[in-house]
């Protein structure tokens, strides 16, 4: 039998929403756009981001440090794998609905709570540059920061930020359980948020502060598990250059030179598009036949059917 196209899909914001009521309703969008890649015949494992929610938690820990005196801050790597649980319930939830409704009772669903090492030299912990959670004034701001040692920064004249390390992965933690469970046909949920930051001390994983980027982490994943495809499901159809200019021009299919050349000419915006293509060329140039896809949720299987979506293939001479 021909083995089965494997996708890692890389969830964005949008397919999630910023609030509880607005994740339980985006969750079941981003449920049919998955399973209609199921239903394509590929074999699907999902990762995703966790900006609003990581953000969100960690404001509510901070409140609860404030209402009980017994309770310590909580370390941002907890917050990460409480984003993890609490995405992945309302995700596996709204997938095993859209099977099952769908007629498809031999795909479990679970979540896999997945710790990532990060390398504690990375650079990356002496400049931290991901904003999470809500917008503060100056004198909020000054209080969280002597309060925790937060470092806040002003955030494109909208307030004041925490803004945390955003460390490469380098090792998941967990790669042998999600390997195993994906061989044996379960669809998984994993490195959610880019992975429960760790550091390695011994045999001790210990918890980093950081955020590490989804897309660095849905491209390792998919390395790991030899799949064939990354796709990364965004805001936008297709990846632009000039964009947002009289020039703006949408890429149907490039190759990861051409990738590497736009990325020099500054098209891509740091931390929203750029780590995106950056990790479709290293996944797309990690090995022959891989392909990296960044496109829209809802056009994904077009998508996988190279009809939409800007699509990164090496040129492999
Ligand atoms: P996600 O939550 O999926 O990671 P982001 O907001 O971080 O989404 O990144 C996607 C956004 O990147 C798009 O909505 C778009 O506004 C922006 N963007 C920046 N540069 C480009 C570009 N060159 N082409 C397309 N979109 C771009
Ligand atoms: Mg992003």
């Amino acid at each position: 039998m021909e083995r089965k196209k494997r996708i890692v899909i890389a969830l964005g914001g949008n397919a999630l929403g910023n609030t509880l009521p607005e994740q339980m309703a985006a969750v079941k969008i981003t449920a049919r756009a998955i399973v209609d890649l199921i239903e394509e015949g590929c074999e699907v494992v999902v990762a995703h981001g966790n900006g609003p929610q990581v953000g969100m938690i960690n404001n509510a820990m901070i409140a609860l440090t404030h209402e009980d005196e017994a309770q310590p801050n909580t370390p941002l790597s907890v917050c990460v794998a409480m984003s993890q649980a609490y995405i992945g319930y309302d995700l596996q939830n709204a997938l095993r609905e859209e099977l099952l409704n769908r007629g498809i009772t031999d795909v479990p669903v679970a979540t896999m709570i997945t710790q990532v090492r990060v390398d504690e030299n990375d650079p990356a912990f002496q400049s931290p540059s991901k904003p999470i959670g809500k917008f503060m004034t100056p004198q909020q701001a000054q209080e969280v920061s002597e309060k925790y040692d937060y470092i806040m920064k002003e955030d494109a004249g909208r307030g004041y930020r925490r803004v945390v390390a955003s460390p490469k992965p380098v090792e998941i933690i967990e790669i042998g359980t999600i390997r195993t469970m994906v061989e044996s046909g379960d669809l998984v949920i994993a490195c959610g948020g880019g992975g429960i930051p760790v550091v390695r001390q011994g045999n001790h994983l210990k918890g980093a502060s950081a955020v590490i980027d989804k897309d660095f982490a849905s491209c390792l994943l998919a390395k790991e598990l030899d799949a064939d495809s990354l796709i990364i499901l965004t805001a936008v159809e297709k990846v632009a250059i000039n964009y947002g200019t009289p020039e703006e021009q949408w890429l149907d299919q490039v190759s990861v030179s051409q990738a590497r050349q736009y990325i020099a000419e500054g098209h891509f915006a740091p931390g929203s598009m750029l780590p995106k293509v950056e990790a479709a060329i290293d996944f797309a140039s990690s090995k022959e036949g891989r392909t990296a896809i960044i496109t829209l949720l809802e056009k994904s299987r077009e998508a996988v059917q190279g009809k939409t979506g800007t699509q990164f293939v090496a040129t492999h001479p």
